[in-house]
């Protein structure tokens, strides 16, 4: 049936997020030239980064972010579509593509479970879908590594205009954060996956509560992108 294919893509042409192209056939999301100029993070191939090193800090062992996160630049569209358009294809989409790119390397030899970063129950209701879910679930489609629900959101965001931006993420999350049935987590090591790392405080305030509730834990963390540290 390519003729149909070829058809309803005529008609409903598939166009890449980035530079607005019609993909052909074989890209998603990104089209070849976007995929090749595309910045990568490759922190998980450099130990000594400023971002590896933060991570390796709060002992999450390994760190992957798939291109640096700019605020303006035609890249950082691609979480922003993610998040807000209502497209959870765009981060599932960006999940598989990553997971690709780092399964030759071996980054998820050794991890047993996926975890996103939760959102809270009402948040996720206006939204229709949590990214992080959408995210892990393309990192499951290629890995198989099964995706676990033992942590949850269970609190809504509260406004603390005095702390920092970082400060009031960490607090949040934490106030925010419950694991269910840790006995499931007992030993095991979990990559922590979101759409994007800008201090880290979202992965280290889940580590945490992570940590306290199934001090046996091994932790590693997995984003699409991440900005540049400012310390
Ligand atoms: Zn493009």
């Amino acid at each position: 049936m390519g003729w149909l294919y070829d058809l309803s893509r005529m008609l409903f042409p598939v166009t890449c997020e980035v530079c607005g192209d019609a993909l052909v056939e074989g890209e998603k999301v990104v089209c070849m030239s976007c995929d090749m100029r595309m910045p990568r993070c490759d922190f998980h191939l450099r130990p000594s980064d400023e971002l590896s090193m933060r991570f390796a800090a709060a002992k999450i062992s390994k760190v992957a972010a798939l291109f640096p996160y700019i605020r303006k630049n035609e890249f950082a569209r691609l979480i922003q579509k993610a998040k807000y358009n209502n497209r959870p294809d765009i981060g599932r989409l960006l999940g598989e593509k990553f997971s690709r790119e780092l399964l030759p390397g071996g980054f998820f030899s050794g991890i047993d479970m996926l975890m996103p970063v939760p959102m809270h129950f009402w948040k996720q209701a206006r939204r229709g879908y949590n990214q992080a879910y959408e995210i892990a679930r393309g990192v499951s489609n290629v890995t198989s590594i099964p995706i676990a629900d033992n942590l949850v959101a269970t609190r809504s965001h509260v406004t603390q205009t005095r702390k920092s931006a970082g400060d009031r993420l960490a607090s949040d999350a934490a106030g925010k954060l419950k694991v269910c049935y840790p006995d499931e987590l007992e030993g095991r090591h979990i990559l922590l996956i979101d759409d994007v790392i800008t201090t880290g405080a979202t992965m280290f305030a889940c580590a945490d509560v992570l940590r306290q509730a199934v001090p046996s834990v091994s932790l590693s963390a997995l984003a699409l992108a991440a900005t540049r540290f400012r310390s």
